[in-house]
């Protein structure tokens, strides 16, 4: 039976999709989104994951988010949601797991940074690289330079993009320039990863140190939660307590997702992803419950991304991207082989370069910093 025959008429469906720039028969065990799945999973990028910050460095501790364990919370929560809505589940979940494949060592300190160096020839945008991953850089394949994916999970991954860059990539980036949506797995994707990431950073936030329990009376959306658990457990405390706590406000906000976006369906009534892809965002929060999201992201904001802890880190993860970065365009005979560029213009070899430190984990970029700049290493 084909599973993709259970789904709503607009969830995006292989048999419908404009399907892989390189034409490949089609899977004989699984759907084709499946395969996506699959591809992305086994993929060289996807392993690097784990060894990338997401807020905490890889080395601060065991127990903190990395990219690798944030992408697999955005599949549970997005896939959640997916089956509530008759979705394909496959492809969103092929897109969460691929949504932060781009991104450089040391979260975001490292992509300002490498987009800074990279002004003059392109910019660096972690979408854009997400997509020039599954596109380009992976090397799996005899026929066809990166993973061959479905349009789809192509034009999901591509969260943002600039009309300039629009023009470049073509169709997967069409609707940027004709103010068209992508399917609403890409929709949902996206907020999937807003959820994870509120949520998680609390947690770690709280987990580290840096965030204080009190602090978190100023967040309307944890306070609720936080009386509800105490209400069940009135002696509870603790980690405890941040895990009653934390869950229930990941429910809340998968609960009113649903709800909400079903409501936004029923009202616009879709028959096929063209009708989504013409219509406004339909993965939306209710009024309320957008209004406290934004709270507590503008808490995480100002308490714990900004906080003076994270900052040092941040500015001592720029330095290292731009010194690499300067090092690697003045004396490109320090780069490795694969990397060397004979013949090809300036801006070619920033983009390699770029390439480079963007698919570094951050300690093998801080041990290439080492082995750089400091004598005694090697
Ligand atoms: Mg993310």
């Amino acid at each position: 039976m084909n599973p993709e025959a259970q789904l709503a008429s607009y969830a995006a469906r292989s048999d419908l999709s404009p399907g892989r720039a390189w034409p490949e028969p089609p899977a004989i065990s699984r759907p084709e989104f499946q395969r996506d799945r699959d591809r992305i999973v086994h993929s060289s990028a996807f392993r690097r994951l784990e060894y990338k910050t997401q807020v905490f460095v890889n080395h601060e501790g065991d127990l903190f988010r990395t990219r690798l364990t944030h992408s697999i919370e955005v599949a549970q929560i997005a896939r959640s949601i997916a089956r509530n809505l008759c979705l394909n589940e496959d492809l969103v979940e092929a897109i969460s797991l691929a949504h932060d494949l781009g991104h450089t060592p040391f979260g975001h300190a490292g992509q300002e940074a490498l987009n800074a160096c990279m002004q003059g020839y392109g910019g660096f945008e972690h979408n854009l690289q997400s997509l020039r991953v599954v596109d380009a850089l992976e090397e799996r394949y005899g026929a066809f330079d990166g993973l061959n994916l479905m349009f789809e999970t192509r034009e999901g991954i591509l969260k943002h993009c600039s009309a300039a860059n629009a023009r470049k990539l073509g169709p997967v980036a069409e609707r940027f320039l004709q103010n068209r949506r992508p399917s609403l797995e890409a929709q949902l994707a996206n907020l999937a990863d807003e959820i994870a990431y509120n949520n998680h950073d609390i947690d770690d936030g709280l987990r580290s140190g840096l965030l204080q329990l009190e602090q978190l009376d100023e967040v309307a959306l944890f306070v609720r939660h936080r009386r509800e658990a105490e209400a069940i457990y009135p002696a509870i405390s603790g980690r405890r307590l941040v895990n009653e706590t934390v869950r229930r406000m990941i429910n809340a906000l998968i609960v009113d997702l649903i709800d909400a976006s079903r409501a936004r369906i029923a009202a616009c009534n879709p028959q096929s992803l063209d009708d989504v892809r013409n219509a406004p965002p339909l993965i939306t929060f209710s009024e309320g419950m957008e209004a406290e999201a934004l709270e507590l992201k503008r808490f995480l904001r100002s308490n714990l991304y900004q906080h003076y802890q994270v900052n040092r880190m941040t500015s001592k993860a720029r330095r290292i991207v731009r010194e690499l970065f300067n090092v690697y365009m003045a004396e490109p005979e320090l780069l490795p082989g694969d990397y060397h560029l004979r013949g090809g213009s300036r801006e070619q070899q920033a983009r390699k370069i770029s390439d480079y430190i963007a698919g570094m984990t951050d300690r093998y970029a801080m041990r290439e910093y080492r082995r750089l700049f400091e004598v005694d290493e090697i």
